[in-house]
């Protein structure tokens, strides 16, 4: 009986594959048929770390005609987390405050090092992987402050926990604001964007609407990305411009609206730094002065209003600003392969997982 069972489900599992299969050989068939109809080069972006990896562990930017471009766009959180920030969440640490934050932008490098440097110089600096976590260690270390970065998908979790009594220096940004800038810089040329699916979950598709671009919200499978770029393609060649959902296994027209109540609940949108794209009107998250008591900003300003943020850069050789814009690939920047590898990162693109250069190293 047992054994049967083990058969049906071999077969039903080659079964789909073999569809799956058939269903990509058609897609890859009709993306060539539509880049043959529009003739130009055409530049289509992700803005989700997580497309970046589906895109180059599948190898697809290779599979796509001559004529279609798929670059990375700003979509690592880790990565767009300007310089001043990493700064301050390491000096606070050397000034003895304790820390946590999630793993990848510890050891993201900065002018006074990175947090897991500050970490073996002995200061109280931790992981953590859940807010939950963050909140455990803080029975621990009653001063403690939680380094929020990342979207709309983080920031309701950072929140929560500011309700809770959590102090947090907010690094959170508003990933749609990013997009709206992206479409005004000019020389980038983007013809259509693949839309992040975990942000978009949260968002909804109905902001996307506002935009005259071709958008698609796309899930993170392979066959997600290439229905995306499929859809994208048919549009472009259709002169239309218009946002379409292929993740609706996830993504609603109105969002999550519990989690966006609850961000916009603690925080303010204001203008903010990204690294690459500089200063974005409305992009960046900030402790309402309601909530002033948990704002490590405010309480630990003596500390802060000392640094010296001049001084925030990083390798000059490091392409990372330009890698974010999609206008470099981690190959043009020669520190690629050499002194910057995941275990000597020169830049925060080769830290996270999501990096481009991280991504491009390990599975190119
Ligand atoms: S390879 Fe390293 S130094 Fe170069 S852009 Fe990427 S992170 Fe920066």
């Amino acid at each position: 009986m047992l054994k049967n069972n083990k058969s049906a489900k071999i077969k039903e599992d080659n079964r789909f594959l073999k569809m799956k299969k058939q269903f990509i050989k058609n897609l890859l068939k009709k993306i060539d048929n539509l880049a043959k109809r529009i003739k130009r080069e055409v530049k289509l972006m992700e803005v989700c770390g997580t497309h970046t990896q589906t895109v180059v562990r599948y190898g697809i930017r290779k599979l796509m005609p001559e004529n279609v471009k798929l670059t990375t766009g700003p979509g690592c959180p880790v990565c767009v987390t300007p310089q001043q920030d990493i700064d301050a969440a390491v000096n606070l640490a050397l000034a003895g405050v304790p820390l946590v934050s999630y793993g990848d932008v510890l050891r993201v490098p900065g002018y006074y090092g990175s947090l897991d440097q500050a970490r073996s110089q002995g200061c109280w600096v931790k992981e953590v992987y859940s807010i939950e976590e963050a909140l455990k260690y803080q029975k621990e270390k009653p001063d403690l402050v939680f380094f929020g970065i990342g979207f709309e998908t983080t920031a309701p979790m950072s929140a929560l926990a500011i309700k809770q009594g959590l102090v947090v220096y907010s690094a959170h940004k508003l990933f749609f604001s990013a997009l709206v800038a992206l479409l005004e810089i000019k020389k980038l040329r983007i013809d259509g964007f693949i839309c992040p699916g975990h942000v978009s979950t949260i968002i909804g598709s109905n902001p996307y609407k506002k935009l005259k671009v071709p958008q698609v919200i796309s899930g993170f499978e392979p066959e997600d990305v290439l229905l995306s770029i499929y859809l994208l393609l048919k549009q472009i060649s259709e002169n239309k411009a218009k946002a379409e959902n292929e993740y609706t296994r996830s993504v609603k027209s109105e969002g999550n609206l519990k989690a966006k109540k609850l961000i916009f609940e603690v925080f303010d949108a204001v203008d903010s730094n990204w690294r690459g794209l500089g200063r974005i009107p409305k992009s960046g998250l900030e402790i309402k002065k309601r909530y002033s008591n948990f704002d490590a900003k405010r309480k630990y300003r003596s500390i802060l209003s000392k640094i010296d943020f001049t001084k925030s850069k990083i390798s000059s050789s490091c392409c990372c600003s330009e890698i974010i814009l999609g206008l470099k690939e981690p190959k043009d920047c020669p520190l690629f392969r050499k002194i910057c590898q995941p275990q000597t990162p020169q830049g925060p693109c080769m830290v996270s997982v999501e990096g481009a250069c991280w991504v491009e190293f390990n599975y190119s």
